[in-house]
């Protein structure tokens, strides 16, 4: 799990909280939102600063907010969903006296904070104990270590606060930074008082490696992530049996799954379930490389294997994807061992290894961000946008994503190439990036969905896609299509049964359109017209109506809906009779109620609505 180093976010609200803000941006390199108050313009403006701060947030942005705490927290509070994602988020107070850090100590606030607080020389207020003592959190280690026995950390914290000793053991090579702030405290405080000490021991540990000699007191076990575990397996290998033998080989090496780095193994297994699963549980990172890169490594490999080369390309692949994981300056610790189905091989580089030398499993999230409105987006439909390396889409659409978007790759497409859009959406998964394919509403209808799944389904020789776009993780997640917009702004059109009807001629034939349209008069359905006209065709909402009217009365509800959820969003209610093409346009979306939707008048508003019987039920009919 990397943290992606996203740019600081400083946002102000007022106007003598604008100048401290853009004296820490300009000192921190960070990005300014400043508010028409605190003296924002051009690209600085912030609309909503709840909308702003969350997209911040989702994003993964670390957030240096010039603001109430309770704004903050009120905010970020209904977008707290993926801890993975978040980020370091500070209030200073416009004084610049006081730092607080909110959310994201593990991720560096608490660094953060005091970065802040040494540039305006302010007071941090850390809350976290060990870190309010001693500037760090012994059970968060930095990148490249792990912490064996993450359980004990707590008392050692204790027991340091009360006094115990602190001895260092071991080669802590990457780690010193980190540890630089708690050295500084042991100083200060003096140790001692009789207790036994706390050791932090930083040591490959396992079989073969630096482990701690055992004796009193609590012994933290800092491990340097350099071991990679190849893999390799027949098509749908039993799951548990690659476990069993990946825990086996683990046993031998004396190493926990916490302190793999990643696996390993050939991109052909990028969608093998066994060594998904795995991966998923150890929670460890997978990586891929091809049939040549794994070649390459034949000459330091320890059981080469014709048969393997005849199958795949290449003579071995447990060992050879171990190796080429950990670089030219590892080297295998224990050989292939194997099952029935599965083989498995540990490799390991001589310090913590920070970067994957293969490729991650690509990903594909197919999202309807709703019709505008960024609250109609959902928070998964945004998570997944966070995650996303690059956003493939129609302009409009990405435009409305407004700073969630900040800072990935877009890729545009004009309106009418959906098919490159889908199928160079699926190809980049498959090269190994996460991509999100944005549509308006909800991507499974009238939109990208259904073509992603085709471009999936046919064969390669068909057009489909290559299997390595097959192999990628793909995500559908749903959202508000225009249609539900629709019938929430008049009230609840679409409360009993209802269908929607594409006009669109471009794809299925007129005589289809017209045979569903008399099916759905026929069956007194409500209506919901999507593309209800374009500029070459008008005529096909006109025979609509003539046919709706010979099966329902001429002031049956119409809603006109148009640009739902944006700045110029237009609702109004007519008349089936008075439902010309000259009222709509490709932006509207035009909802017909049954022969029972009413309508009335609340609050100002016309409201339409299909009853679903209960009023007769409560008048006992
Ligand atoms: N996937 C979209 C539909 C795309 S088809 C969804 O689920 O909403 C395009 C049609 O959708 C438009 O012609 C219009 O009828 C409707 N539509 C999409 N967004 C809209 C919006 N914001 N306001 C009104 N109608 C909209």
């Amino acid at each position: 799990m990397t943290v992606r180093a996203e740019r600081t976010a400083i946002l102000a609200l007022t106007r003598s909280g604008g100048e401290l803000a853009s004296r820490l941006a300009e000192q921190l390199g960070a990005e300014l939102f400043l508010t028409p108050r605190a003296g924002g313009a051009g690209d600085t403006l912030v609309g909503d600063v709840v909308t702003t701060l969350q997209e911040l947030f989702l994003a993964g942005r670390p957030i240096i907010a010039l603001a109430a705490s309770g704004i903050v927290i009120r905010a970020l509070a209904p977008v707290l969903l993926s801890k993975r994602l978040e980020p370091p988020v500070v209030v200073v107070t416009e004084d610049g006296a006081e730092v607080i850090p909110l959310l994201g100590g593990h991720r560096g606030s608490n660094a953060l904070a005091l970065e802040v607080a040494a540039i305006t020389g302010g007071h941090a207020a850390l809350s976290t104990a060990g870190e309010r003592h001693f500037g760090i959190a012994l059970d968060a280690p930095p990148p490249g270590w792990v912490l064996e026995n993450p359980e004990d950390a707590k008392a050692a914290m204790a027991a340091l606060l009360d006094g115990a000793a602190l001895e260092m053991e071991g080669n802590p090579a990457g780690a010193e930074a980190w540890l630089a702030p708690l050295e500084n405290g042991r100083e200060a405080d003096g140790a001692g008082k009789g207790h036994a000490a706390v050791r932090l021991h930083f040591g490959p540990g396992g079989a073969t490696g630096d482990n701690p000699v055992s004796g009193d007191g609590i012994i933290l076990k800092y491990r340097p992530k350099r071991h990679v575990l190849g893999l390799g397996c027949a098509r749908d290998c039993p799951p548990e049996e690659l476990r069993q033998l990946a825990e086996s080989v683990l046993a031998e090496a004396g190493i926990v799954p916490a302190a793999l780095h990643s696996v390993a193994t050939i991109d052909i297994k990028a969608d093998e379930p066994a060594i998904l699963t795995l991966a998923r549980d150890w929670q460890c990172p997978v990586q891929f490389f091809t049939a040549d890169e794994l070649e390459r490594e034949t000459p330091r490999s320890a059981s080469p294997s014709g048969i393997v080369k005849a199958e795949v390309g290449t003579h071995g692949v447990a060992e050879n994807a171990a190796l080429a994981a950990v670089g030219a300056a590892g080297r295998l610790v224990l050989a292939k061992r194997k099952t029935a189905r599965a083989t498995a091989a540990l490799a390991e580089a001589p310090g913590p290894i920070d970067a994957l030398r293969g490729r991650p499993r690509g990903r594909l999230a197919v999202i309807g961000i709703g019709p505008g409105a960024p609250t109609w987006r959902t928070p998964e439909a945004s998570r997944l946008i966070a995650e996303a390396e690059e956003l493939v889409g129609y302009g409009l659409y990405l435009d409305l994503l407004g700073p969630l978007a900040r800072g990935k790759k877009r890729v545009e497409f004009p309106l009418g190439s959906e098919e490159a859009r889908c199928r160079h959406a699926l190809e980049a998964a498959g090269a190994g990036r996460r991509v999100a394919l944005v549509s308006s509403g909800d991507a499974g209808i009238y939109a990208m969905g259904a073509l992603v799944c085709e471009l999936l389904d046919r064969p390669v020789d068909e057009g489909g896609v290559s299997d390595a776009a097959r192999r990628a993780e793909i995500v559908f997640a749903p959202g508000i299509t225009a249609m539900q917009a629709a019938s929430a702004r008049a009230g609840a059109l679409i409360g009993h049964d209802f269908c929607a009807i594409s006009l669109s001629d471009l794809l299925t034939p007129r005589e289809t359109i017209l045979a569903r349209i008399e099916a759905a008069a026929r069956g007194d359905f409500v209506i919901a017209f999507y593309n209800p006209v374009s500029r070459r065709r008008q005529d096909l909402l006109v025979q609509a109506r003539d046919m709706l009217l010979k099966h329902r009365p001429a002031d049956t509800p119409v809603v006109l809906a148009r640009d739902l959820g944006r700045t110029d969003e237009r609702v109004e209610i007519v008349r089936l009779a008075d439902l010309t093409p000259g009222r709509v346009d490709m932006l509207t979306v035009v909802l017909v109620g049954s022969s029972a939707s009413r309508r009335f008048r609340q609050g100002g508003n016309d409201r339409a609505y299909t009853p679903r019987g209960y009023a007769r039920k409560l008048d006992g009919g």
